[in-house]
């Protein structure tokens, strides 16, 4: 610990040495005892790279009201959620509840059917996720691509809806996609920028989760369809990440270098 302003609540005082991506994520994604409980599998989805890695990025960032903010409203709801080598809970949800649409190769389901507390907690989530990965005080490899996408207004709606969540933050789009093959689910990656044209936003992968979330105030026609279609700012879909062109290239880089 040592003082300084915190990142969020820019109140002077005691600072914890903060996660990027929250600590209980790197226990989870490490192979069970039985299999050796080798270290998280690392992922860059924009750089193609994977790796083994137990390397935590941390920082001393923010207050330790704000880390119980973080805790209380994201991660702590959100983690029993997460998909691990035996359960998928949040995926085990949406099958009971089944599609309500299919997009390409994704199914959709009605996020009013999903219960509230779930989709304020993973909201909450993946905004802090994506916010700390724009306005983290050090540099780390692709996060450092994050840093800036988010104009001040952005920044500062998002903060206040952090420090004290109440709706939704205006002109933002999420999408939560819940991966059905279950093998991939131990892998994650860091917060990256999403490189798509007129588009900008975030995306990481974490436990099971791809969380995209995609900033306005203007979005593509693609995006404008989906909110029109489904009337909501945040979107649950399910589809398998082993046909994602990302996850391709990992799978792939797997299996040149050897690593099981
Ligand atoms: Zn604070």
């Amino acid at each position: 610990m040592k003082n300084g302003r915190c990142g969020l609540c820019k109140k002077d005082g005691i600072l914890h040495n903060s996660h990027l991506v929250p600590k209980a994520v790197y226990k989870l994604v490490r192979d069970p005892k039985s299999q050796g409980g080798s270290s998280p599998l690392k992922v860059d989805t924009s750089l193609r790279k994977a790796g083994r890695t137990d390397k935590q990025v941390t920082a001393h960032f923010l207050c330790g009201a704000c880390e119980i903010k973080f805790s209380k409203f994201g991660e702590t709801p959100a983690s029993k959620l997460w998909g691990n080598f035996f359960d998928f809970p949040m995926l085990d949800l949406l099958i009971r509840q089944g599609p309500s649409a299919h997009h390409q190769r994704r199914a959709i389901y009605a996020t009013a059917d999903v219960p509230i507390n779930i989709v304020d907690s993973l909201y909450y989530f993946a905004l802090s996720v994506v916010w700390r990965a724009a306005v983290w005080p050090t540099t780390f490899a692709k996060v450092n691509s994050c840093k800036g996408a988010m104009l001040p207004p952005v920044l500062t709606a998002i903060e206040e809806f952090l420090l004290d969540p109440k709706g939704r933050v205006s002109d933002i789009f999420m999408v939560v996609d819940v991966n059905t093959h279950k093998a991939l689910n131990g892998i994650f990656s860091f917060p990256a920028r999403i490189k798509a044209a007129e588009v900008e936003g975030f995306q990481f992968d974490l436990l099971g989760f791809r969380f995209m979330v995609f900033l306005g105030p203007v979005f593509p026609s693609e995006i404008q369809l989906l909110m029109h279609s489904f009337d909501r700012d945040i979107l649950f879909t399910t589809s398998n990440h082993m046909d994602s062109s990302a996850t391709k290239q990992i799978a792939k880089y797997l299996y040149e270098n050897d690593i099981d």
